[in-house]
């Protein structure tokens, strides 16, 4: 039986696991796809600290890993498909292997929301993406629509701009919710024009996305603009399928803890953008993960 157990390896899994190997502890890291998490899709970082002229989501991710390693972390390549953690003995069943363990840290991240309009599932793939850094480069000199009113959308708006002719930025409400410095970088770009209280309606397209349908707020009438991509980054949604029933969740579905990263069940804490808080940056989950090991260590020790 392991010391613990961490599933997920994002920021703050790594570094749950960089405290918990480098203070000896006989842990194992599972993480279904390569280690990185959602970091892997963000093409700059500038408020990591340390990195005064910013880095690369991929940079960031590949420092961090080789810092693991050198305390010989051991990584497992291995989606978690079923928990029991009602004892003290918690018992994690993978694709490959069955594993007992006496502390797990859950850090399985979160996932982008879809904006749920007809036309969406349809054209994943074919138009409708949520990943500028993946996908941006498909649409150079085309215009598309981004929707949503936050520092990702506002991020990613301006990273389009290096490809796209036009970037519409459809939100909802008529401020944006985005840090101010983002909020002047967005009216600085000439690429960027802003569609403020417009509700989108619909994905117009066949194999492709064509257009897409919107709903003016102020002037309160319906019409179609002619995109050829359509960007959703509208917030995130916790993976928590694992544990649902089990721990104690806000009305988002995130995790809570206490100050610790402790759940509602001991030995079992959680780490990163899967648990309830105010601010879901890179920063804090590296330091939810920091905790997250050394209460799992205190915990064993108890
Ligand atoms: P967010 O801050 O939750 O913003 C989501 C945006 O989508 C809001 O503007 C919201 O509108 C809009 N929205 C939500 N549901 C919608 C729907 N059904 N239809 C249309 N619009 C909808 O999400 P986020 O931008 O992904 O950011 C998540 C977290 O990561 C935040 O804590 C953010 O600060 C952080 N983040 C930080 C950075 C950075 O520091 N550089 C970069 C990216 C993300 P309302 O405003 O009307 O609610």
């Amino acid at each position: 039986m392991k010391d613990l157990i961490i599933i997920g390896g994002g920021p703050a899994g790594l570094t749950a696991g960089l405290y918990a190997a480098r203070a000896k502890m006989d842990v194992v890291l599972l993480e279904r796809m390569a280690p990185g998490g959602q970091v892997l899709s963000t093409d700059w970082i500038e408020n990591y600290p340390g990195f005064p002229e910013g880095i690369s989501g991929v940079e960031l991710m590949d420092r961090i890993r080789r810092q693991v390693e050198e305390f010989d972390l051991k990584i497992s390549m291995e989606e978690v498909v079923a928990l029991d953690i009602s004892d003290d003995k918690k018992v994690v069943e993978t694709t490959k292997s069955r594993m007992g363990c006496k502390a797990l840290i859950i850090a399985c991240g979160s996932r982008p929301r879809k904006v749920g309009i007809e036309g969406e599932d349809l054209l994943i793939g074919r138009g409708v993406s949520y990943c500028a850094t993946c996908d941006g480069a498909f649409f150079r000199d085309q215009e598309v629509a981004v929707i949503g009113g936050g520092d990702s959308a506002l991020e990613e708006a301006i990273y389009l701009t290096r490809f796209v002719r036009k970037a519409f930025l459809i939100h909802r409400r008529d401020q944006f919710r985005a840090v101010t410095i983002l909020q002047e970088r967005v009216k600085e770009n000439p690429k960027i024009e802003p569609l403020l209280s417009h509700i989108p309606l619909k994905i117009v397209g066949t194999d492709r996305v064509e257009a897409i349908e919107l709903k003016d707020l102020k002037e309160d009438r319906v019409y179609r603009k002619a995109v050829q991509g359509v960007f959703v980054f509208i917030g995130t949604i916790p993976n928590t399928e694992l544990v649902k029933g089990m721990l104690e969740l806000d009305a988002q579905g995130f995790i809570i803890t206490d100050q610790d990263m402790q759940t509602s069940i001991p030995g079992v804490f959680a780490a990163g953008d899967i648990r309830s808080k105010s601010l879901r940056q890179i920063s804090t989950a590296v330091g939810d993960g920091a905790t997250a090991a050394f209460a799992a260590q205190r915990y064993l020790e108890s």
